[in-house]
């Protein structure tokens, strides 16, 4: 039986009442967009998130795009990123004619590198932006101490990291604002695509509610130059019978980790793969769950392809650095060495949380016949 990557089919079959019965809510009340629904979406998830406000957006590229343009970011401005994230992190800053400004990533958590960030800082820095990369938080007590002595405010990417802690906080409560994305593929997952910013500044908060349409309030006096940045009333219908469940598929996937160590363990193969480990005061929800082969590039792509031979999902996030990405060759400086290290030596495998015990075992049973 093929093991896929992920297999939303199975989570489905739990909750398709609820979908199904919202789901005909929505289309009697032909409310498609923004509404009720979304305000008690919105005020649920910010409470999950500890903050004070959520405003749902249209995806988490737009959730970043617009926490952005509400700090002001454009023509001439840096944002400091991380190397190593998925292209939206990086991409949204060049969209406003900003620079995204690489720093190199730990890779003790594939997060950035906050002794690298100081360096990187110039007059022109309008954000830090770490991102908690495969819902592990980066070092946001350092981060932030950086960020408050320079004054420079900090947006979290946390479309990886609904529910993630550090130090007993979430992600999204973390820095100046919080942005999530429900693609489906997340640990939140709409049925398309969505996304929230989160904040606990009541300022911050307006202004996100303006920028979401145009900048305008009231309806058709604009003060400033937003986008369409709403959400559906479906996505947040279905995200909000969702997320009462998420809790509980968060701890499927970390104790499907605890046994994914335990298991490498016992197959000995220590020398050859590096597991991802949560680092103290920090809960990881693994969006991915994430193995590095130290020995190199060929050694990944020789398990990666025996994996695929055996029908078992697996996956390079991301073959490429950002500033290895052509369209950022410009904004590339220096060099960014742990991040050229997890772009060749990573691989995520199956992490899901309705796996099985047998599962897990044929998946590393299968791992440990590929390496030497
Ligand atoms: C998924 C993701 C995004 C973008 O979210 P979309 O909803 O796909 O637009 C941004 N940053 C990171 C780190 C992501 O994983």
């Amino acid at each position: 039986m093929p093991i896929p990557l992920l297999d939303l089919k199975a989570q489905y079959k739990t909750i398709r009442d609820d979908v199904l019965r919202v789901t005909e809510e929505v289309y009697e009340s032909q409310y498609f967009i923004l509404g009720p629904r979304v305000d008690a979406f919105e005020r649920d998830f910010a409470a999950y998130c500890h903050s004070k406000y959520s405003v749902g957006v249209s995806s988490g590229t737009d959730a970043l795009l617009e926490a952005l343009m509400v700090l002001g970011v454009g023509h001439g401005d840096e944002v400091i990123v991380p190397a190593y994230s998925f292209f939206a992190t990086a991409g949204v800053v060049d969209r406003l004619g900003a620079k995204p400004v690489f720093v190199d990533i730990d890779l003790a958590d594939y997060n950035i590198d906050p002794a690298k960030i100081e360096e990187k800082i110039t007059a022109r820095t309008r954000a830090i932006m770490p991102v908690h990369l495969y819902g592990q938080c980066a070092d946001m007590d350092a981060i932030n101490e950086i960020a408050q002595r320079r004054g420079i405010p900090v947006v979290e990417d946390a479309a990886q990291a609904v529910g993630a802690e550090f130090g007993g906080k979430r992600a999204g409560a973390l820095g100046t604002l919080g942005c999530f994305s429900f693609f489906p593929s997340k640990n939140l997952g709409g049925f398309g695509d969505a996304g929230a910013i989160t904040t606990s500044d009541a300022a911050m908060y307006e202004k996100l509610v303006d920028y979401r349409v145009h900048g305008m309030r009231p309806k058709y006096f604009h003060h400033y130059v937003g986008g369409n940045f709403r959400i559906d009333a479906l996505q947040a219908a279905i995200l909000h019978v969702k997320l009462p469940h998420l809790d509980s598929w968060t701890e499927g996937r970390r104790r499907n980790a605890e046994t994914y160590a335990r298991l490498f363990a016992e197959a000995k193969v220590s020398d050859h793969i590096v597991l991802p480990t949560e680092l103290e005061g920090r809960r990881h929800v693994f969006n991915q769950y994430i193995v590095r082969f130290p020995a190199g590039r060929e050694t990944r792509d020789r398990v990666l392809e025996h994996l695929k031979s055996k029908a078992i999902g697996c996956e390079v996030y991301y073959p490429l650095t950002l500033p290895q990405q052509k369209c950022f060759a410009a904004a590339a400086e220096g060099s960014y060495p742990n991040s050229d290290t997890a772009a060749d030596q990573t691989l995520a495998i199956p992490i899901y949380p309705e796996l099985t015990g047998e599962q897990l075992e044929e998946i590393v049973k299968e791992i440990a016949t590929a390496l030497p």
